[in-house]
């Protein structure tokens, strides 16, 4: 006898290709961990971010610092660049998007000029173009978003939500993670003083010998010191609450190190 009643294994099989079907749909919203994104500026920087519910998307930040025209952008998490485009005089101007997998993009506009092409790896801290006022802008600024899914979302940095609504200044830890840098003491002889603080009102606490190799925890700005690499203000902290000048420390780099932290 033919029976047009399905089976109560086919029906279960069905229910089971209805839920597959569902699961198709559901990580739209159930999406994979967000990467950990950082400000899109360099190590140690600082910069005023703004976000406005009238702003398009709402969900976006324009970033701003004095003198901001031709300042590094760079990449809020490790991703592939996908889009290196220019709209000319209007919307988002010349714009980097980056693919960060799982969905997630950020987008990078009104550049004045790019630093990367379409398919290449970048990771944190990694300069991908430079602050401007392409597209439609009235002074220079970073405009930037986080999408997951294409849709604009609330910006979290290190997994802390940005300020909605208002304008707040964020410092950037971004490109950090490598850490400690090296140099070698060089005083021509004499041992250098390490003092408690970034400057030379500080209490001495030590001293290191000529050619000695440091490690530089951090940097940061102090009293300017005339040393064997010239005129420098900049002090590296080479332990708890040791600090040299850094105008006697042979480093490689004129300014801070690339990728060392500010204190
Ligand atoms: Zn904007």
């Amino acid at each position: 006898m033919v029976t047009l009643r399905p089976s109560r294994r086919a029906l279960m099989r069905a229910f089971a290709v209805l839920v597959g079907a569902a699961a198709v749909v559901v990580p739209a919203t159930a999406a994979l961990a967000a990467p950990t994104f950082k400000v899109p500026f360099p190590c140690g920087q600082t910069w005023s971010g703004q976000t406005r519910s009238d702003h398009s998307p709402a969900n976006a930040i324009d970033f701003n610092r004095a003198n901001d025209d031709g300042d590094p952008v760079v990449a809020s998490a490790p991703g592939t660049v996908d889009r290196v485009t220019d709209l000319g005089n209007t919307s988002y101007g010349k714009y980097v998007r980056i693919d960060h997998g799982g969905g997630y993009t950020t987008y990078y506009a009104h550049l004045s000029r790019f630093n990367v092409s379409v398919g290449q790896s970048v990771r944190y801290g990694q300069v991908i173009g430079y602050v401007g006022t392409t597209g439609g802008s009235t002074g220079p600024h970073l405009h930037y978003e986080q999408r997951s899914g294409g849709t604009s979302i609330k910006i979290k940095f290190n997994g802390a939500q940005a300020l909605y609504w208002g304008t707040k200044n964020y410092t950037s830890d971004n490109g950090c993670s490598s850490g400690a840098g090296n140099g070698t003491v060089n005083t021509s002889g004499t041992p250098l003083t390490v003092r408690s603080g970034p400057g030379t009102g500080y209490s001495p606490v030590d001293t290191v010998a000529d050619g000695t190799r440091v490690t530089i925890v951090c940097q940061t700005t102090g009293t300017t010191v005339d040393g064997t690499y010239g005129t420098s203000n900049i002090w590296d902290r080479i332990g708890a609450g040791r600090y040299i000048a850094d105008a006697y420390v042979l480093t490689g780099y004129d300014g801070f190190i690339p990728g060392v932290p500010r204190c």
